[in-house]
């Protein structure tokens, strides 16, 4: 098993010293979420934005304890790793308002950091990058749908020796920059999006974890000292939802990533590695991702590509894959490295809705991995659909959420079988 407790680079460059109370009475409140990640406390802000203040969120550790707390804060385009897969569930036109509706991540996320003053070293700049031709030739229709819908955004395919613009390694042939996309310190932002949900009036209680609910119309959560009794819930814990509700437990599995951070580097090699301070990641079914991040670190985050498992040593690891790209830092100190689970669907995309004749009880789960910028999305559209609703909730409700046989017993060989087809599938589709 990994450690969810070690020390993560966001708790070691945590700048906001926010802490919230743990629940020991009973109360009442319109909303309550379950789950303080980005999908909680971002539904509840989009929520309160919109005049719906009276909200309660629990989380059962600390704001971020999830994937939220752990990620590489790659803030890339899309939602979901291919939208083909969804394509039997939405169809022609629904495929493509989902490809417009999936290029809002960025905005949303810096309008927010804008509009709260938000800490969080957003900085623009990122590389998808190809190892062979066939990825090149990938990247170059990327480099057209980006920009047919980013028309504003500097977007440029590179080839040959120009990579070398955006990135030092050898390993690459091609690269696609995208200056709309970059990287975020992903704790702090979350923590910013607390304090401002806050200021809305809105209430968070820590070390809270939700032990039961009763739906009705009230739904109570029970925690260990107290409750919240609301019209309306949001199921907000997706990879550490453990088996609290069926139904949401049944449709994702777990699968694992590992981060690890460099000592801090000397301007010089900072620029060698990453001439635009940026965020990268290769577009193979299954990535290796990383950044520079403010103190001149370098985050190298990976998972296994075809057999699931958690590697006994995860700095070893990782160094090994980082030293593939760039053979030139070997001597350079890993301070940190940790994982963590994330919770992955059939087709890879999020899931949101309601449980089945529970029309007040909302979910959103199974980002698959790729939750930063996504859960921006996402939830402002969930919001919209506990809310009024809108053509884009039910559209986005609509993609199937198939259930997992044998996840409780078989996971790392279901996972395995899982990755061997994602990975062939690539070679058909361009990313390997
Ligand atoms: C190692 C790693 C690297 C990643 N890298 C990237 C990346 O570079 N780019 C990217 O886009 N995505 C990445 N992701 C995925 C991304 O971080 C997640 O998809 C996203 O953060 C999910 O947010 P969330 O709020 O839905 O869930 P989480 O952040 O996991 O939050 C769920 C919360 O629910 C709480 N909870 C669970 N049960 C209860 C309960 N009973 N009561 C109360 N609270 C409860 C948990 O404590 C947790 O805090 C990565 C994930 C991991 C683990």
């Amino acid at each position: 098993m990994i450690s969810t407790e070690s020390p993560t680079y966001y708790t070691a460059t945590r700048k906001y010293n926010l802490s919230f109370p743990t629940l020991d009475h009973d109360i009442e409140a319109d909303v309550v979420v379950i789950g303080g990640g980005f999908s909680g406390i971002n539904t509840a802000l989009e929520l309160a934005e919109q005049g719906v203040t009276n909200t309660v969120v629990l989380e059962a550790r600390h704001l971020g304890y999830g994937g939220t707390g752990r990620n590489g804060g790659q803030i890339m385009a899309g939602i979901g790793h291919d939208l083909e897969k969804i394509r039997s569930s939405v169809g022609e036109q629904g495929l493509k308002q989902i490809f417009e509706i999936s290029e809002l991540g960025a905005g949303i996320i810096k309008a927010r950091i804008d509009r709260y003053a938000i800490d969080a070293d957003f900085c623009h700049g990122y590389g998808y990058l190809g190892f062979n031709e066939r990825q090149a030739r990938t990247l170059r229709q990327w480099e057209k749908d980006f920009k047919a819908i980013n028309p504003r955004d500097e977007i440029r395919f590179l080839g040959g020796s120009e990579v070398k613009q955006i990135i030092g390694s050898d390993a690459y042939g091609s690269a696609l920059l995208h200056m709309g996309g970059g990287h975020v310190h992903s704790l702090n932002l979350l923590l910013g999006e607390a304090q401002a949900l806050v200021g809305h009036g809105a209430r968070i209680f820590e070390h809270s974890p939700a032990l039961q609910v009763t739906y009705g119309e009230r739904i109570t959560v029970r925690t260990g000292r107290g409750s919240v009794r609301a019209s309306k819930l949001l199921w907000a814990c997706d990879s550490f939802l453990d088996k609290l509700e069926p139904e949401l437990h049944a449709r994702t599995i777990n699968t694992y990533a590992f981060q690890m951070m460099t000592e801090p580097l000397p301007d010089e090699l900072i620029q060698r590695i990453s001439p635009i301070r940026g965020a990268y990641s290769d577009i193979r079914p299954v990535i290796d991702y990383f950044r520079v991040t403010r103190e001149n670190r370098l985050l190298f985050g990976a998972a296994t590509p075809f057999i699931e498992r958690i590697p006994m040593d995860l700095k070893a690891w990782n160094r090994a894959l980082m030293l593939k790209i760039f053979p030139y830092l070997k001597n350079v100190r890993i301070d940190l490295a940790w994982g963590g689970p994330m919770a992955t669907s059939a087709n890879l995309f999020p899931q949101i809705g309601t449980l089945s004749g529970r029309p007040n009880a909302f979910y959103v789960q199974g980002y698959s991995g790729f939750g930063v910028t996504p859960s921006h999305i996402i939830c402002k559209v969930l919001a919209e659909g506990m809310l009024e609703g809108s053509a884009r909730y039910q559209l986005l409700r609509s993609v199937k959420h198939a259930r997992i046989f044998g996840k409780d017993h078989f996971r790392p060989l279901l996972l395995t079988a899982g990755k061997t087809v994602h990975q062939l599938s690539g070679f058909f589709n361009g990313r390997r």
